[in-house]
């Protein structure tokens, strides 16, 4: 880092406001998941917490997955977004353990999969792991639960592409993790 960097980002923390919890969380609220640009990074459930540190905002991020390749994208937009909105040199700790489950994403962001054609997960982890893998994906255009498996991976390594075998759609399927 330049001195002249340096000198800017302590002038910037001076007009930190430590009250200002609240606003930092609305601010996420508008930044988008690349891959799903339906559902923010709250309601997908990664960022996990936010306090102050030093004079600075400290967001904990626990990427989908620790391979994930959107994951400096994401811990990116989530700087520049605070940034701009006066959180001087926010602070991001990348955080995989406990691992993050399809579990976290909120209620309003499985209805926003839903409606953008990805079918969201169909049961908890947990539920999962008491029903085995014979819990159907059900088709996000049709209701069908008739689908097929094409592929393990869809449009990006999260996802998985399925076919509906009533009306013959494709749609990818947010992996149970
Ligand atoms: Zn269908």
């Amino acid at each position: 880092m330049q001195p002249g960097e340096l000198i800017a980002a302590d002038r910037g923390a001076r007009h930190s406001v430590p009250a200002d919890l609240p606003h930092a969380w609305a601010v996420l609220e508008q930044v988008m998941d690349p891959e799903v640009p339906v559902i923010s990074v709250v309601e997908l459930g990664i960022v996990r917490e936010m306090d102050w540190h030093q004079g600075h905002l400290r967001v904990v991020v626990t990427p989908t997955y620790s391979g994930c390749p959107a994951t400096e994208v994401i811990e990116d937009d989530i700087r520049s977004a605070l940034e701009q909105a006066g959180f001087a040199a926010p602070q991001l700790l990348r955080r995989l353990s406990p691992a993050w489950t399809t579990d976290w994403i909120k209620p309003s962001g499985l209805a926003r999969l839903q409606a953008y054609g990805i079918a969201p997960p169909a049961h908890s982890t947990r539920m999962r792991s008491l029903l085995g893998d014979a819990a159907p994906v059900l088709c996000p255009q049709c209701g069908s639960a008739h689908t097929e498996l094409l592929s393990q991976f869809g449009s990006t390594a999260c996802k998985a592409l399925y076919r509906c075998c009533e009306c013959r759609e494709p749609f990818d399927h947010f992996k149970c993790i």
